[in-house]
């Protein structure tokens, strides 16, 4: 099985280089992306793939539910990265319908460790609780929570003092907030952008 892997990666090395001759070296020289990207850690969620960009265009965060807390040095050294040397101009939150990491807040499942990861979704879905619960159907609920759950990790990047004083030292950048439908392939803009101090 790993070997295959091996394998794979080859015959991808082979055929990049046959398109584009100068595109290993030219990647190795820098990387230039305008877009973070913050995602859940789902295998069927490929953030390239799914938007289309190629190695060195999208510089890419992920973990269970894409989260954004304020305590985790993993999601803050990412985001200085990318705000600060990068100078990415968009940060895209993308959450994903079907999500395993909102379902097990919602049902509050117990897990493991994952649980107390998981508490700033259950926080949402406290703060939600009422129009969820209007929800008819479990699989609608969890997609309801995986959308407020989007909402609320784009504030809390919104948050964070190192995209508060990027934009106060006159940085563009805007944070977006978009769902990825499992079923379908397609991404939805949940139409929450932050962009500037003036709109967190
Ligand atoms: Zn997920």
């Amino acid at each position: 099985m790993i070997d295959d892997l091996f394998r794979r990666n080859r015959a991808w090395s082979i055929a990049r280089q046959e398109r584009d001759p100068d595109f290993f070296p030219r990647l190795a020289r820098q990387q230039r992306p305008a877009y973070l990207w913050i995602g859940c850690a789902d295998s069927r969620v490929p953030a390239n793939e799914i938007v289309g960009l190629d190695p060195g265009e999208l510089f890419v965060h992920r973990n269970v539910a894409n989260l954004a807390p304020p305590s985790d040095i993993n999601f803050l050294s990412v985001l200085s990265f990318a705000v600060a040397v990068l100078k990415v101009q968009h940060v895209i939150v993308c959450g994903h319908y079907g999500c395993g990491g909102v379902r097990a807040a919602l049902l509050d499942e117990r897990n493991g460790i994952v649980d107390h990861w998981l508490e700033p979704v259950r926080g949402t879905y406290r703060r939600n609780a009422a129009r969820i619960e209007a929800i008819g159907s479990e699989a609608d609920r969890v997609n309801a929570l995986c959308e407020f759950n989007v909402q609320d990790r784009v504030q809390d990047v919104a948050a964070t003092t190192i995209i508060r004083d990027a934009w106060a030292a006159g940085q563009k950048l805007a944070i977006h907030g978009w769902i990825y439908g499992l079923a379908d392939g397609l991404l939805r803009n949940l139409d929450v952008t932050v962009a500037g101090l003036e709109d967190s």
